[in-house]
């Protein structure tokens, strides 16, 4: 084993209406929109990505809201719940918030000896959860839309798969991503990689015979893990590849490069590089504020900028400086 992912990179969900996605991440759970570009295989439709203050890998949630998507069902083959860290002292503030916004969401529970764990869904019925963890980064906080620093999502903690069988996909974090089982619990199989903190784990949720999960609005789409460079992540595409997983060639996602294949749970996982980051094509304070297009797309901005649909970004969601 040649690698150790430093843990999630991103999720990536889907939605249909972009608007109530943006006022829903952003407005609601008060992340910040650090990009807002359109979807580089479809670009008559957006791609948002949501993440904390700078936008560091491990922070970002992103969505295609594609208007026409039909609901989709969470179930085997899916990550079906992307959890998000806080602060110990932000659930009275989380608790008070979500029911404020008339959030769908269930009272705190304690989940092994040092969780303490919201779960919520977005109104399509995105499974979330808000953890609160004792080892949640202080930094990296954003203050809008009502949300202070101190009390914001600092980032992802973890991601639970359903999966209808969990032994190939262990076999494949700890053999080639660098994970260890860590805890096993009835049907659960926590995995972490590193230092297991917040951000690092991935639980194996095994439910033999589930229903297969269906691909649409509120289901998440993929999960990308981190690679510190190119080299290593071409490393990793070889082994994969030899291993006899079908790999996508290194692609330009302009602000990370990816590779894509299908773990054997059904979950398309994507290895995404840490750098260049999100202040390639924007400064840090401008993060998210206007529409980024890939060089090749810029001479359709115009034609693109007419197909997609309108959004309207409230100054409150532009943080402390706006
Ligand atoms: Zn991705």
């Amino acid at each position: 084993m040649s690698f150790r992912t430093a843990g999630i990179h991103h999720v990536t969900g889907i939605a249909s209406n972009p608007q109530r996605n943006l006022d829903f991440y952003a407005g609601i759970l008060g992340l910040r929109l650090v990009k807002r570009t359109v979807n580089f295989d479809d670009p008559t439709t957006y791609h948002f990505y949501f993440g904390n203050e700078n936008g560091s890998p491990g922070s970002i949630l992103t969505f295609f809201p594609w208007p026409d998507a039909r609901r989709g069902r969470q179930g085997g083959g899916q990550v079906a719940v992307t959890s998000f860290s806080i602060l110990p002292s932000s659930v009275g503030f989380w608790i008070e918030r979500l029911i404020k916004k008339r959030v769908e969401f269930e009272q705190p529970a304690a989940r092994y000896d040092d969780e303490r764990v919201i779960a919520f869904k977005d109104h399509e019925g995105f499974m979330g959860e808000l953890v609160a963890h004792p080892d949640v980064s202080m930094q990296g906080g954003w203050s809008a839309a009502g949300v202070p620093a101190e009390h914001s999502i600092r980032g992802l903690y973890s991601i639970t798969l359903w999966l209808d069988a969990n032994e190939l996909t262990g076999q494949l974090l700890t053999n080639t991503f660098g994970f260890e089982l860590v805890r096993e619990q009835g049907s659960i199989f926590r995995y972490a990689s590193g230092n297991g903190r917040p951000g690092t784990i991935v639980d194996l949720r095994c439910v033999p015979g589930i229903w297969a999960g269906v691909m649409g609005a509120g289901t998440v789409h993929h999960v990308a893990f981190r690679s510190a460079n190119e080299a290593e992540q071409l490393r990793v595409r070889s082994e994969l590849s030899s291993l006899g997983y079908n790999v996508t060639p290194q692609l330009d996602r302009d602000y990370f490069k990816s590779i894509y294949f299908r773990e054997p749970g059904g979950v398309l996982f994507e290895i995404a590089t840490d750098g260049p980051g999100f202040a390639v094509d924007e400064p840090v304070d401008a993060l998210g504020q206007s529409l980024k297009l890939p060089d090749w797309l810029e001479p359709r901005r115009f034609e693109i900028e007419a197909l997609l649909p309108n959004i309207r970004i409230p100054l409150e969601l532009r943080g402390p400086n706006a």
